[in-house]
């Protein structure tokens, strides 16, 4: 195979990895298969991984039990130490992986080294200080109640934010004193090579954190079934997030649960109404439109509804389509020819079903080569209809009117989805009641930042569980009763 990224943007030795990372070690598969990573914005072949098997899972899930022991008795300030070391190693490496997600996802440059590759080293540095606190303990009656690490993690992540959606998981799980088997997607495995660099040079005690590669078919499957493995931690669509709780049924096993989204941003009519639509735009349109909390469904009130789309189409022109490594690009690809697929078909049925083309569309013109899907928006889109009800995953905006804020509550939860949500007003205790009404994990007022502490995860069909800060660590422990 002709391997077609220039060195100058892919790091040369993660073209072709032929081994997986097993009780800290690299070593070969069991199989010969391999699987092929693609470069989303020019659809060439850039580099090979290991297709992982069933018995490659097994010797991962053994090498994490047989390191569980020890590393849930070490003294949570070295295991502190050994996430700090960890940090280091990565924050090292923070160059070649943003060129790395930039490559293999199709992220700018920009957003692949702020938010791709930034964010999950905030969220490390975070773990290093909550890993070296030592376990809350509570005394309730008679009984003092301790937390005990879950034991093994099957963690499977998905492609959009490759380091994050990765580091979300290990680190709680690594700061609890979990041990983890790692399957990233097999859309960016390269991603979690480099992180698995760092593994290494970070000297992380043998087996405590284990990489198998492969497809869902196969290892993901393998891994979320398997009877060693205590918790699958999983972020993905709800349709697999319904499959792994199957195969977790059997034996019991836990589940947390990160799935899809269909956000409401609430736009009320006494909202800065420019500052909305630029900030919830761009929310909507972030990494292409694949990310899972995106706002894709704008509700305006009906006295400002013309106003916002006019906001929004000219907000939308500014998006400029193309080479991740062009610092003029706003959007890249999306991230494969099946994602194309399926975001055009979104677009067609939401075509056919009489919603109004307000920006981008079928033929409106992106880069002859590579993924792309230009940015779109619909107005007049019925709250029942396939656009406002089902997860788009692209680049795709529906504007909806509401006449007051109960009409305006009631469609933002007219959804299965539960996962995130804004609120927009100058009456800002108005905003936070609104927020309260929302059936979602988290609302957003006013633009207010991402917080990284809070707790993160969906309602309804959305998830289970939570990740990040003290409730993220809490999904990696058992609570014990001891009575006295
Ligand atoms: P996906 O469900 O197809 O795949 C996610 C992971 O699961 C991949 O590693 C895949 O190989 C694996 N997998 C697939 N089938 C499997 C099976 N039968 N058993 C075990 N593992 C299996 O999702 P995706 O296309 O990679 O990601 C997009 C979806 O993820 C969107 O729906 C998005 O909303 C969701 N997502 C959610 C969050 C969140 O935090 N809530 C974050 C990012 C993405």
């Amino acid at each position: 195979m002709d391997l077609a990224a220039p060195p100058s943007q892919l790091p040369d030795t993660l073209r072709l990895r032929r081994h997986l990372h097993i009780g800290g070690e690299w070593t070969s598969p069991a199989g010969a298969d391999l699987l092929e990573v693609e470069n989303p914005s020019t659809g060439e072949p850039i580099g090979q991984v290991p297709a992982g098997t069933p018995a490659d899972v097994d010797r991962a899930v053994a090498a994490a039990r047989a390191a569980f022991p020890g590393w849930a008795a070490t003294a949570p300030g070295e295991r502190a130490a050994h996430l700090d070391r960890l940090h280091t190693a990565l924050a090292a490496r923070a160059d070649d992986l943003a060129r790395t997600i930039a490559v293999e996802l199709g992220s700018p440059l920009r957003f692949a080294t702020r938010v791709q590759v930034g964010l999950p080293l905030t969220v490390l540095r975070d773990h290093v200080a909550l890993a070296a606190r030592p376990p809350v303990e509570e005394s309730i009656g008679n009984s003092l109640v301790v937390r005990e690490p879950v034991g093994v993690v099957g963690a499977i992540t998905p492609w959009n934010y490759p380091l994050h959606q990765v580091l979300a998981k290990l680190a709680p799980a690594l700061a609890a004193g979990c041990t983890v088997v790692l399957k990233p997607s097999e859309l960016t495995p390269l991603t979690a090579y480099l992180l698995f660099d760092a593994v290494t040079e970070a000297s992380l005690p043998p087996g405590v954190l284990n990489l198998v590669p492969g497809t869902g078919a196969v290892v993901g499957e393998a891994l979320a079934g398997h009877p060693d493995v205590d918790l699958v931690s999983f972020t993905g669509s709800t349709a697999t997030g319904a499959r792994i709780m199957r195969l977790a049924a059997d034996r019991i096993a836990r589940v947390a649960l990160e799935l899809g989204g269909k956000s409401a941003n609430v736009i009320l009519r006494d909202a800065d109404l420019a500052g909305a639509v630029k900030v919830g735009v761009g929310n909507a349109l972030l990494n292409s439109g694949q990310t899972c909390t995106a706002w894709t469904r704008m509700l305006v009130h009906r006295d400002r509804y013309a106003e916002a789309l006019d906001l929004v189409a000219a907000a939308v022109a500014g998006y400029r389509l193309g080479d991740p490594f062009d610092p003029a690009t706003r959007l890249g690809p999306l991230v494969s020819a099946v994602q194309v697929e399926r975001v055009r078909a979104h677009v067609d049925r939401a075509l056919a079903d009489g919603a109004r083309l307000v920006a981008g569309g079928p033929d409106a013109p992106v880069p002859a080569q590579g993924h792309f899907v230009a940015p779109t928006v619909f107005a007049d889109v019925h709250p029942d209809s396939a656009l406002a009800q089902e997860e788009v995953f692209g680049p795709v905006l529906a504007v909806l009117a509401f006449d007051d804020t109960d009409e305006a509550v009631a469609i933002a939860n007219n959804s299965r989805y539960g996962l995130a949500g804004a609120v927009w007003s100058a009456d800002t205790a108005a905003a936070l009641a609104v927020a309260r009404r929302l059936r979602t994990g988290a609302v957003d007022i006013n633009g207010a930042p991402f917080n990284p502490l809070a707790p993160f995860g969906g309602y309804k069909q959305s998830g289970l569980g939570r990740e990040l800060g003290v409730h993220g660590l809490a999904e990696f422990c058992e609570l014990k009763a001891i009575q006295r």
